[in-house]
């Protein structure tokens, strides 16, 4: 892989509300590039977790910015919904004096070959691959074609390639071949199946093993690891194999850098290579030197040594703590409340204490935080210096497709009252500042919302874009609306 250590990589990922495994494996891949050195910065964005697609260009300072979809397929998301949300207007975009390269999808990476190869290798290890169907399991639905197109063109190269299997087939949960069919689709004793998905759920966990015959019904009990470790399942007189999504293959950080080369090759890139200033980490420094200390929940104490500490402002002082040591360590910490629930808005009042972590220099102090309020340093700077563009939200409302193509039918007293109940303090600690509309402000019970609300010592959390929870409470608003506004049956 050459070197952009000029350059800033963004990996998008689709991530979840609900399920941290969503987000897992595209951290992961990002932690692994990271510690390459290949690019001067990388960091992760989703569409449903935090940070959006907005606060990442926050997040890095490089000139040159190439972004990955950690996306299995072509189609709606990678087609229409990130450009969007991206603000890309072809393979190259120019803006604000940043050059910023949009890649093709992993999934549709020739070489997810060799990772699909090795996955059915792992296991069912030993297994003779001319004793073994290899299936390969999709979605399927007649809403993404894309997503069927990319488990046929890896079924074709890895038939053409001729890897030794007894036959490799695909299959889907929701169109034919059904997978449900798989005892019929295929004529080894040994079947190993292989989901193309990006990351492990419900349908891995749950969807599938049912669909298979390897569970009578869908469960709790399922929504676990242990799935994919009972190998191998005695069905129908076959053994079958069965593993976790393609997408948690370690290497797929490898596809996502092929995909960097790919582009670079087809599109001849031949950047300028300025080194940026390391503006963030600069401003991150002067603000701990000016005696701001504490962001959020975190109060962040430096060291004679040059050194950082981090724990909850309620643990200040206390010795008992849970001491970590590795930046990435705080995504681990941020992620479940004391109760062990999902916390998909990192800037909920809800983070653990008990814990404290010791980084070593302002790298790692400025990766950590990123981790516990993504893009809160960048987005502090950028108002700083007055660059920060907030997105009023009836723009934001009315660029929605999909399911959520409604959410701006809401009445302005309706959007007042939503944003003062979800974007309380109580619930999320960032100051919003967008408007209604470009030309109205906030008012009633979201007005106060849009006032400075932290210490003086801290390094403020902001808002620049209603989050996907708000967009869900519209689009129900909106729904009730409808519904009440259907004409009532004549009885
Ligand atoms: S929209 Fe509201 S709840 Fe969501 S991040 Fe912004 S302030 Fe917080």
């Amino acid at each position: 892989m050459k070197s952009h250590s000029h350059a800033a990589l963004i990996i998008v990922g689709h991530g979840s509300t609900t399920n941290p495994d969503s987000s897992s494996p595209t951290h992961l891949h990002a932690d692994s590039i990271r510690r390459r050195g290949l690019f001067r910065e990388v960091v992760c964005c989703f569409w449903k977790e935090e940070p959006n697609m907005r606060e990442v260009y926050e997040m890095v300072d490089s000139d040159v910015i190439y972004i990955v979809p950690n996306f299995i397929s072509e189609g709606y998301f990678c087609q229409q919904v990130l450009p969007r949300e991206l603000r890309l207007d072809g393979p190259t975009t120019h803006r604000d004096g940043k050059t910023i390269h949009y890649c093709d999808p992993v999934g549709i990476h020739p070489n997810m070959t060799r990772l699909l190869i090795q996955r059915a290798d792992e296991v069912a290890p030993h297994v003779p691959r001319d004793q073994t169907s290899l299936v390969i399991v999709g979605h399927g639905t007649s809403l993404n074609e894309n997503s069927t197109k990319a488990i046929q063109d890896q079924v074709a190269l890895i038939r053409a390639g001729h890897y030794g299997f007894a036959e490799v087939i695909d299959a889907y949960m929701e169109e034919a071949p059904f997978v449900a069919e798989w005892a019929k689709l295929t004529t080894a004793p040994n079947v190993v199946v292989v989901p193309f998905f990006i990351a492990d759920g419900l349908h891995s966990f749950q969807d599938i093993p049912v669909l298979l015959g390897m569970r009578e019904e869908v469960g709790a009990a399922l929504s676990e690891i242990g799935v994919f470790h009972q190998n191998p399942h005695e069905l129908q007189g076959r053994q079958v194999y069965y593993s976790g999504a393609i997408g948690t293959e370690p290497l797929m950080a490898d596809v996502i850098l092929d995909q960097v080369n790919d582009f670079d090759a087809k599109h001849q890139v031949t950047d300028k290579i300025g080194m940026p200033n390391d503006e963030v980490k600069s401003s991150l420094a002067f603000w701990l030197n000016s005696g701001l200390d504490e962001i959020g929940e975190i109060v962040i104490t430096t060291n004679a040594d040059g050194s950082y500490s981090l724990c909850h402002i309620a643990d200040r002082g206390k010795e008992d703590l849970q001491v970590h040591h590795e930046a990435h360590d705080a995504l681990f910490i941020a992620r479940n409340d004391a109760s062990g629930t999902f916390r998909p808005l990192h800037s909920a009042p809800t983070l653990n204490r008990g814990w404290r972590l010791d980084l070593t220099d302002l790298d790692e102090l400025r990766l950590a935080l990123d981790f516990f309020y993504p893009a809160a340093i960048g987005m502090a700077r950028a108002l700083e210096r007055e660059k920060l563009a907030a997105v009023p939200l009836r723009e934001m409302l009315g660029r929605q497709t999909g399911m959520y193509r409604f959410a701006n039918t809401i009445t302005d007293e309706q959007a007042h009252a939503m944003i003062g109940k979800c974007c309380a303090n109580e619930k999320c600690l960032r100051r919003i500042l967008w408007p209604l509309t470009s030309t109205q402000p906030m008012a009633n019970e979201a007005a106060s919302k849009t006032q400075p609300n932290h210490a003086p010592n801290a390094i403020p959390l902001l808002c620049i874009e209603a989050c996907t929870h708000v967009v869900s409470a519209a689009r129900k608003i909106a729904r009730q609306n409808h519904e009440a506004n259907q004409p009532k049956s004549a009885d």
